[in-house]
């Protein structure tokens, strides 16, 4: 089930198996069950009972292994997994539609600083063995710090920044960044674009930071930036304004298709 997107068919019947066995089954009462099933499956902060939804599991198990299989090419799981399934480009939008799903999430929650930084689960007397940051061991962890200030998300955003050929600029908040690129030049499309490409940027430095914390795998600047690259590239191409979009481009300039446009408004 965690290779592929499980048809909604089948996750209907799934929760509906979950479903009866929670309430003891009763066809007549479906409508009220589905009521209350939707309070059930958020989060216990959010007052639900913290089941989760099969769907949300099966999209998160997806995203796990796209990003494993980006992250470590050369693994001998990754080959044989490539040539069992011969990944198509076909597959990479699948993957790469339900990152998008997960990255808008976290960025909403990220601009709140509600994202599982050390500080912010400190914060709700959870107890850590450490607070610092994994990635440069010398300040307390907040949200801010792990995508914005810590030397590694620094590192990856100069690479962004100086693919996309927009000055360094020395940012200090999610929030600011995202003002940023909002308000970025006057083409409605590229700011669009650099919107996009902020939001990869900062799932991508939380996402290393998560193998560094979890996995013990230690992912250098420059992989992170080149994962950023192509999904967002994937992103891109399925979008209206996507048309023309190729690889080589995106990879010299991610406005480089969008140029004829910005033509036309001088
Ligand atoms: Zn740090």
């Amino acid at each position: 089930m965690s290779l592929f997107a499980t048809p909604t068919g089948v996750l209907n019947k799934l929760e509906g198996i979950r479903q009866r066995f929670l309430w003891g089954g009763s066809e007549g009462r479906k409508k009220i069950h589905w009521v209350f099933w939707d309070k059930i499956i958020v989060d216990k902060a959010k007052g639900g009972l913290g089941v989760g939804s099969i769907k949300s599991l099966n999209i998160s198990l997806l995203v796990k292994w796209w990003w494993r299989l980006r992250s470590e090419p050369f693994s001998l799981w990754a080959k044989v997994i490539t040539s069992i399934h011969k990944r198509h480009d076909k597959d990479d939008d699948c993957y790469s539609l339900k990152t998008l799903t997960e990255v808008k999430c976290f960025i909403w929650r990220a601009k709140m600083g509600r994202i599982p930084s050390a500080m912010a689960l400190s914060k709700q007397g959870i107890i850590l063995p450490s607070t610092t940051c994994c990635q440069c061991n010398l300040v307390e962890e907040t949200s801010d710090h792990a995508l914005i200030r810590c030397s590694f998300a620094r590192k990856v955003m100069t690479w962004i920044l100086k693919w996309c050929n927009i000055t360094i600029v020395n940012f200090h908040t999610v929030n600011e960044v995202l003002d940023y690129a909002s308000n970025w030049g006057n083409c409605p499309k590229k700011k669009k674009r650099l919107l996009g490409i902020c939001y990869g940027t900062l799932w991508g430095i939380w996402k290393a930071r998560n193998e560094r914390l979890f996995n013990n795998q230690l992912m250098c600047a420059l992989k992170v930036v080149n994962i950023i690259q192509s999904i967002t590239f994937l992103w891109f191409r399925h979008r209206g304004d996507g048309g023309g979009l190729n690889w080589t481009k995106w990879n010299v300039l991610p406005f480089n298709s969008l140029q004829w446009f910005f033509l036309y408004l001088f």
